[in-house]
């Protein structure tokens, strides 16, 4: 467009141009005519000038009839011979030299007629005939100023009326222009539109003809694919959004209870003691641990167990203010961020307490458990989130041991025993390098105070903490990841023992080995007893295993497998602690177990109460019904070995016959027995 408007300018110019050239040319053929008329005129006239007798003062007025014409610069009147009769200097000259100075060209030649030279248009006259001269008249017209005022009229009257036509012509065309390009301009605007408005569900209504209406036709077919496509993208977008959040929670928070999880609550705490140590503010840290729960989990199952978990969660909430944090630890343990005055703190433990020793009712079960809180304040753990979390535990730790269902504030003295835990764990791997573990024997006799087996009983005399009775180091090797360590170790050593003692006695003298739950869990543990055995080549029915009722419910499949496995070996397998689990009694039927041993609670009690009473001789009775072997724990007098005794539990272990011994005083034993 610009291209033709520049095009139509240059042609008006050219035109506009050539129209003056033209007026000029005309211009300067009329004045030269009229030049040639006026120089005739005057040289008629002259010839009657001329002739009078006194004609100076009359040539001089009569050359002064020039005056009118502006355009004349001067004349001069010859004489035949060319001599100047008188100089006349129009407006454009200012004196006779000045006139008599131009150089004429037909000065040469001194012929009449009509000369252009420079800017001058000449006029040389005959005054007379050819035959009769009386003289020369030569006019010096300016032709310049004429032509250029001319023009400058000219254009003054054209000039409007072209830019007029030129303006009019451009809207014209401008006009055209655009309406040819409209089917263009519409799509541009629209693309506009899409982009300001990222609707992609616009459309264009489709016009023009020809390549644009295919063109239009194809933006709508690319808006209906875009639209789509974002369509999806949307989707695509949401779904992904949804995911964020979904990871988020599950970053955040536990799926089971829908509290906080550990990790948030770590962070939370550490922006929460940020916050207030600058102050030297402070906030309270509790630790909640369910107690019996694990005893719930075992028998009711675990679904049971999640649920009872989530009901400890919504009531935990219900006690703690809103502002404060309630999170799960993990397993059956709870944390509470809690800003409120230290004062508080005790009626808020108690009432988490009390409430979670309320019964729950989770599929039908009334389920009993209670709880274990330890309180621990910032400002009292150097504001350290580990430290203060570690002496809320210590707090825990320490109400668990003085009877369950309670709080406990922290204080500094605790932490010895938490060190002690922590040294025990540190310590056993240099026990197991060190050989500072030895094994002990306690004899299984019968009533009649003949051994029949023995129990091998595990003691630790270490080197930097004394003596650690296995009743301390066992549960801590168990939480510590280290009891199959100490497991293998005892096997090994049973092993040896009955290899080098045991089997070369003259009867049957098996030894039982306790395992822990962990150790069922290790895949490649019946292996391991087997190549044991290969190792030392002893006969396999020298082997006995002890284990809990834990064991067992904490995966049924697990310790069947487990147990199934080593009566494929030749070993038997006692139920230890039998009575203490709470367990229900029905999965008795559903394990291979050859032998139950009585725990020694229910041997105290004997003699206590008939009921007391009746209770050891319905285990004994349960046990003959099943086919089951007994073996009364603990006992300790001569009362109570003849009650079992009478009742038909033959075979016992207690210090009443024997303490657990060195190999060396079991030989001993062994030897006395025979004597
Ligand atoms: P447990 O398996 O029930 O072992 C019997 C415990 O009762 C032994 O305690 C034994 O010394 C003690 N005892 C035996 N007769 C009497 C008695 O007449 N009166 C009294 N008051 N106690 C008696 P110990 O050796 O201190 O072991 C405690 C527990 O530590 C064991 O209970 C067992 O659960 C565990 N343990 C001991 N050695 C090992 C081991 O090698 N491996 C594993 N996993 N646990 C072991
Ligand atoms: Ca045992
Ligand atoms: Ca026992």
């Amino acid at each position: 467009m610009l291209l033709s408007l520049v095009s139509i300018a240059v042609v008006a110019g050219a035109v506009f141009y050539s129209a003056v050239r033209e007026h000029s040319e005309l211009y300067s053929r009329y004045v030269e005519s009229d030049l040639n008329a006026l120089s005739d005129n005057m040289a008629n006239d002259l010839i009657a000038v001329l002739n009078e007798p006194n004609y100076f003062f009359d040539l001089k007025r009569y050359l002064l009839s020039l005056e009118p014409y502006p355009n004349v610069i001067g004349a001069a009147v010859y004489d035949p011979e060319w001599n100047v009769l008188e100089i006349y200097a129009g407006a454009a000259l200012l004196n006779q030299s000045e006139f008599e100075e131009v150089e004429f060209s037909y000065w040469d030649t001194r012929q009449p007629g009509m000369y252009r030279q420079d800017d001058h248009l000449i006029a040389v006259k005959r005054i007379g005939e050819p035959t009769l001269v009386f003289g020369y008249l030569v006019i010096i017209n300016d032709l310049n100023g004429p032509i250029r005022d001319s023009r400058t009229t000219l254009a003054l009257r054209i000039l409007p009326v072209a830019l007029a036509v030129m303006l009019v012509l451009m809207g014209l065309f401008y006009f055209q222009a655009s309406r040819w390009l409209w089917p263009l301009t519409r799509l541009s605007q629209f693309a506009r539109q899409v982009q300001e408005t990222k609707d992609y569900s616009l459309q264009i209504r489709e016009s023009g003809k020809y390549e644009v209406s295919s063109l239009t036709r194809d933006i709508n077919n690319m808006m209906d694919a875009i639209r789509l496509e974002s369509e999806i993208n949307q989707e695509y977008v949401e779904l992904l959004e949804q995911r964020r959040e979904e990871m988020e929670y599950l970053a955040n928070y536990d799926s089971l209870t829908r509290l906080v999880n550990r990790q948030c609550f770590m962070t939370l705490l550490e922006r929460s003691i940020a916050e207030i140590k600058p102050q030297q503010g402070d906030l309270t840290v509790m630790f909640v641990d369910l107690d019996g729960f694990k005893v719930v989990n075992d028998t009711l199952g675990h679904e049971v167990g999640d649920k009872l978990l989530a009901e400890v969660a919504v009531r935990l909430k219900k006690f703690v203010p809103t502002e404060d944090v309630v999170s799960r630890h993990g397993g059956d343990e709870f944390l509470v961020l809690s800003h409120e005055a230290p004062m508080d703190m005790p009626l808020l433990a108690e009432q988490i307490v009390k409430g979670l020793s309320e019964i729950f009712v989770i599929n039908n079960w009334e389920i009993r458990i209670g709880a274990s809180v330890g309180i621990a304040r910032a400002s009292e753990s150097g504001y350290d989130m580990h430290d203060l979390i570690r002496n809320a535990d210590v707090a825990m730790y320490n109400a668990k041991s003085m009877g369950k269902s309670r709080y406990s504030f922290f204080n500094p003295e605790m932490l010895e025993g938490y060190q002690r835990r922590i040294d025990i764990a540190n310590a056993i791997d240099q026990a197991l390098s060190h050989d500072e573990f030895i094994l002990y024997y306690q004899p299984k006799v019968t009533s009649e105070g003949q051994v029949i087996g023995a129990e091998a009983l595990i003691r630790w005399q270490s080197h930097t903490l004394g003596f650690v009775s296995p009743g301390e180091f066992i549960p801590i090797a168990e939480q510590a990841g280290k009891i199959t360590a100490i497991t293998e170790w005892v096997i090994e050593q049973v092993c040896k023992d009955v290899q080098e003692y045991f089997s070369k006695l003259p009867q049957k003298v098996p030894v039982s080995v306790n395992l822990s739950s962990y150790d069922l869990k290790k895949f490649y543990f019946p292996d391991f007893i087997k190549s044991t055995f290969d190792k030392y080549e002893i006969p396999t029915e020298l082997l006995e295993f002890e284990v809990t009722e834990h064991s067992y419910l904490d995966n049924l499949d697990l310790a069947n497998s487990f147990f199934r496995d080593i009566a494929l070996l030749g070993c038997r397998v006692a139920l230890d602690d039998f009575g203490t689990g709470y367990s229900s009694l029905s999965y008795l039927t559903k394990i291979p177990i050859d032998v139950i041993k009585i725990d020694k609670q229910f041997v105290d009690d004997i003699g206590a109460s008939a009921r007391d009473d009746a209770l050891v001789l319905t285990i004994i009775e349960m046990a003959r019904k099943l086919g089951m072997d007994l073996c009364a724990e603990g006992v300790e007098t001569k009362s109570q070995r003849d009650f079992l005794a009478v009742h038909g539990c033959r075979v016992m272990q207690g210090y009443y016959f024997a303490r657990p011994m060195t190999l060396e005083k079991f030989r001993e034993y062994m030897a006395t027995q025979a004597a």
